[in-house]
């Protein structure tokens, strides 16, 4: 489906990003990512999802806190690939404490990643999408860009502004071939959700099981995580042509925490 299109994916080295990423190879995407860790491990899965298609992968290790790496992760995937069609802002970070107490450089940093990345990746990948007439941006935001969350400000700031970004973007661009939707799990298990499970197995003195059971419990009726598989099913969703007028949507999947 996606043969011959690329896709930049942000914070593609872990978890949901990974995922995506995986998927989209898979149809036959070529993928650049983006993200710190075992970067090799992340090329390797990449690599083989997109194999039967034929995908290549490239990688970047922009930092997404600064302007001048971003701007250097877009040139490059153009060097690499041409054009980004496909455009998933993932990168993101957490932190977890009251507002009294969140450390100001803690605020700024997830701030950084988690909104204001979005707003230059998609502001130097717009032009080249919409001379093209076609283009997906795909933002990772969060069930906590439609609800919030006690000692999350920072992260529910930030996901409540990339689904007005969202928005923005799809407005802007309704009338070409570009459309900009969001994305809004609830929870996944990933590192970034590993640490409050650990977070909270050492709070109430609970077992791992016990402490994740804990977590879906206050949140997700479903009582079930979802996976990065699953998201980028969805993501796949958004970039097949039966969305074609799907546009400024803040899609969750959620195990129905925001419907309570
Ligand atoms: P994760 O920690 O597994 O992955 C985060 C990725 O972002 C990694 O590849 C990491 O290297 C990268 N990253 C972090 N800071 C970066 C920076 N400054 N520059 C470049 N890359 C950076 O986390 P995840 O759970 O897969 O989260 C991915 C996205 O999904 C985030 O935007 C997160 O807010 C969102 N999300 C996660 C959940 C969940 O339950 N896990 C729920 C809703 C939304």
């Amino acid at each position: 489906m996606l043969k011959g299109k690329t896709a930049l994916v942000t914070g593609s080295t872990s978890g949901i990003g990974l995922g995506i990423a995986q998927a989209l190879a898979r149809q036959g995407a070529n993928i650049v990512l983006n993200g710190f860790g075992d970067v090799d491990a992340a090329r390797s899965q990449v690599l083989a999802a997109g194999e039967a298609a034929a995908a290549r992968v490239a990688y970047h290790g922009a930092d997404m806190c600064r302007v001048a790496d971003i701007e250097d992760l877009m040139k490059y995937s153009v060097s690499q690939f041409g054009r980004v069609d496909i455009l998933v802002n993932n990168a993101g970070i957490q932190h977890v404490a009251n507002v009294e107490d969140f450390p100001v450089e803690r605020w700024d940093a997830v701030i950084a990643v988690n909104l204001t990345s979005a707003f230059h990746t998609c502001r130097v990948a717009l032009p080249a999408m919409q001379n093209a007439n076609w283009g997906r941006i795909i933002n990772v935001a969060s069930v906590h860009g439609l609800v919030g969350s006690a000692q999350k400000s920072a992260y529910v700031a930030a996901k409540h502004g990339i689904v007005g970004l969202t928005k923005v973007i799809a407005l802007e661009n309704a009338t070409t071939g570009v459309t900009c939707n969001a994305i809004c799990p609830g929870w996944v298990l990933t590192p970034l959700v590993q640490k409050q499970v650990d977070a909270k197995a050492a709070e109430h003195g609970l077992s791992d099981e016990d402490a994740k059971k804990l977590l879906l419990r206050e949140k997700e009726p479903s009582m079930q995580f979802s996976t990065p598989e699953e998201l980028g099913e969805l993501v796949l969703f958004f970039c097949s042509p039966a969305a074609n007028n799907v546009r400024g949507a803040a899609w969750n999947m959620d195990g129905g925490w925001a419907a309570q």
